[in-house]
């Protein structure tokens, strides 16, 4: 829920709660839903979030102080169980709109950490995201497209947005995603599905987005291979990794 993370291009993970609804083909097998029914917390859907309290939310104050102390700053995904810009007309939307306005202040008051603010409804960040938090320069925005229709219909909100870091996240990839527009966009992540039921993830779909970045001259981040086990399927592509951040800040760490 907050802590040092397993996830490759992140530090820590954050999230303000648990609980989401699925937004298109890439939440399917969604790993947060499995995860949150196996430990019993029924929180899909419109069904209610599961909320924290001051112990949750002093945490990432002690990262903060960990990453000023080494004079670094470290990433932190939000939110891996949730969506931050999920909105709702109903009392559990306005207790969400407390969550986020809580984060802002948070954001504020962590400036060696990078929050990484990924979501699949990017249209919805320009009325959850204060303007002011969108230009901070610890706020990356980011969106998901694992398939073509994903990144037409979710990549340009991203665009109206002038935050430090605009970045993608092509993970789970389902199909060929060719011949993007990757005008404004300083970061792509890409990755196949891992787990039970993961679904097919072709190399010829990593060499073109590896190249389409490479030629557009934007950061790429390959994740994983995926699969069902995905520590044997691995991180290498063509014999190596890819590893790249954006550059605006080359002590991101
Ligand atoms: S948006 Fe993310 S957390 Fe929400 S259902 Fe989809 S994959 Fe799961």
């Amino acid at each position: 829920m907050s802590a040092n993370s397993k996830i490759e291009w992140t530090t820590h993970t954050y999230n303000c709660w648990w609980g989401c609804i699925e937004d298109g083909p890439e939440c399917d097998n969604c790993y947060a839903r499995a995860f949150s029914k196996r430990t019993g917390h029924d929180v899909w859907g419109l069904g209610p979030r599961r909320f924290f309290g001051d112990a949750h939310w002093k945490e990432p104050l002690k990262w903060n102080a960990a990453a000023a102390a080494l004079g670094v700053h470290h990433r932190v995904f939000c939110g891996s169980m949730m969506d931050i810009a999920e909105r709702r007309s109903d009392a559990v939307g306005e207790q969400m709109d407390a969550e986020r306005a809580r984060l802002w202040s948070l954001i504020k008051a962590t400036p060696n950490l990078d929050w990484l603010l990924l979501s699949k409804r990017p249209q919805n960040f320009s009325t959850v995201l204060p303007v002011e938090t969108e230009r901070l320069p610890n706020v990356w925005l980011g969106t998901t497209a694992g398939t073509r229709e994903g990144w037409e219909k979710r990549v340009k909100y991203l665009r109206k947005l002038n935050p430090v870091v605009r970045f993608v996240s092509v993970e789970p990839q389902l199909e060929a995603i060719d011949g993007v527009d990757l005008h404004g966009i300083d970061w792509v992540i890409q990755g196949g599905e891992s787990g039970p039921g993961a679904r097919e993830f072709k190399p010829e779909w990593a060499r073109s987005m590896r190249d389409q970045c490479s030629a557009a001259n934007v950061a790429y981040f390959f994740k994983q291979w995926g699969g069902r086990l995905k520590k044997e399927t691995g991180r290498e592509l063509d014999g190596r990794t890819h590893d790249e951040f954006p550059t605006w800040r080359a002590a991101a760490e």
